[in-house]
């Protein structure tokens, strides 16, 4: 039974799984990974690959990078290695840099505690410094989940097991180091890291681990914007959006990251309709989309988590002097600025999420030369995947959007032939409205 694993276990000494008992071979390691071991391991140095690389690897996956950890400090690592970069503020890290690929590695560190004690938590307990040099076991027990402390060692290519992280892969069970809730205090983020694992490795939360997430939520209010912006990007682009949607969501997690889309889609009992639809059908988009090897912009995700929100702020426009656009852009400079408050935008993404916002107005003008100036957009085909996303929510009529797709599929002669003629006052209304723009 999950909950009966004493937590932390006492057993002092580390269970060593000898290479002829587990599956980790070096085949699956990245050669630049095994050449920072190797190089360290000549050096005199321990040397031993650690994380989500040996979780992977020994569930039969194929790792998403490979983190090294080591008794060299980051002086001693950089001295080793000519393409070394040594990184960080509040713990030195030294990478590695292989072309496009980057080895993490980082000296074994102690757990905060270790140092001043209460000086490098904060008063909710959080952890403001974790720069102590530690042991390798110090570095086991300061991790995570049980599953991410386990070491790959290059010595004798044994596994090394602290904490009893073997067995919780083989249970498929994902279970916080020592007492969950002191561990989320020290570190909220872990909440979320909970639900990300748990739905990208199908592992069960052990109930301990689990208990306490719902109450602890609020506390991801005081994480830095930036910090959670780059969390987002690891649980929506992972290729398991949906699931972990549907988990964040469970925990009461989801609106600590997403109030505004929290408050829409809170509102209904039932989640098969708008606006609850839009934000499915783009995860799983995602999903699909990374599965197919596809490229994916969070951009694209924010725009629709944030659209219902969005259209609520939108001023009336139905006075003299303002368009659906622009109340559109009033909306959306307000909606970004206040989600930023919780999780950075850069604007890379914040910009062409009003594109896409501000182009939606425009699939509904199918007069004259409408179409094929917005066909020529370079935000077209985001905004018109945003807009097939609209019709599969239920949100636009199918047949516009099926008439969009036709429309793109034939020749401008045929083009001409699908668009609604000019009505003749056209012009002259065109013309009036040229005339108002510079007071607009
Ligand atoms: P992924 O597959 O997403 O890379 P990962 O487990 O490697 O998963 P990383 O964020 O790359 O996750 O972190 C590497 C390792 O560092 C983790 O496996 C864990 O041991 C440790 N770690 C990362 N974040 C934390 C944290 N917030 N608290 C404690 N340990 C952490
Ligand atoms: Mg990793």
């Amino acid at each position: 039974m999950p909950g009966d694993i004493p937590n932390p276990p006492a057993a002092p000494a580390p269970v060593v799984i000898p290479r002829a008992e587990h599956n980790i071979s070096r085949a699956d390691i990245s050669p630049n990974a095994l050449k920072v071991l190797y190089r360290l391991r000549d050096a005199g140095f321990r040397a031993c690959l650690v994380g989500g690389g040996v979780r992977d690897l020994l569930l039969g996956r194929e790792p998403k990078d490979f983190d090294v950890a080591t008794d060299a400090h980051p002086e001693e690592i950089r001295a080793l290695f000519r393409n070394c970069r040594l990184i960080g503020r509040r713990f030195r890290l030294a990478h590695v840099i292989f072309g496009r690929e980057v080895i993490e590695v980082a000296t074994f560190r102690a757990a905060p505690e270790a140092e001043t004690g209460a000086a490098a938590l904060s008063d909710e307990g959080r952890i403001l410094r974790d720069n102590v040099y530690g042991t390798i076991e110090e570095d086991a027990w300061r991790r995570d989940f049980t599953v991410n402390a386990l070491y790959y060692d290059i010595a004798d290519f044994s596994v090394i097991d602290y904490v009893g992280g073997m067995a919780d892969i083989q249970a498929g069970r994902l279970r916080l180091i020592g007492d969950p809730e002191a561990r989320y205090r020290e570190d909220p983020v872990r909440m979320l890291r909970a639900a990300r694992f748990a739905a990208k490795l199908g592992f069960r939360i052990d109930p301990p681990s689990e208990a306490p997430i719902t109450e602890l939520s609020p506390l991801l209010f005081d994480i830095a914007p930036a910090r959670l912006f780059e969390e987002v990007l690891k649980l929506f682009l992972g290729g398991e959006a949906l699931e972990t949607f549907e988990l964040l969501r469970h925990y009461d997690l989801f609106g600590k990251l997403f109030p505004f889309t929290e408050e829409v889609l809170g509102e209904e009992e039932e989640t098969d309709h708008f606006p609850h639809m839009l934000v499915v059908h783009a995860l799983r988009n995602t999903d699909e989309r990374i599965a197919a090897g596809k490229p994916v912009t969070p951009a694209f995700l924010f725009a629709a988590f944030l659209w219902e929100a969005m259209r609520r702020r939108m001023p009336d426009y139905d006075v003299p002097g303002m368009s659906e656009i622009q109340a559109i852009q009033i909306a959306a400079g307000e909606i970004i600025a206040e989600q930023a408050r919780h999780t950075s935008i850069p604007r890379r993404f914040s910009q062409p999420m009003r594109e896409i916002w501000t182009l939606q107005p425009r699939f509904l003008n199918r007069n004259g030369r409408r179409p094929q100036r917005l066909l020529a957009h370079p935000r077209f085909r985001a905004a018109y995947d945003f807009l097939l996303l609209r019709g599969q929510a239920g949100e636009v009529d199918q047949a516009l959007c099926d008439w969009w797709t036709e429309f793109q599929q034939r020749n401008p002669e045929e083009q001409a032939g699908m668009v609604t003629p000019e009505p003749r006052s056209g012009r002259r209304r065109r013309r009036r409205r040229r005339q108002r723009k510079p007071d607009s």
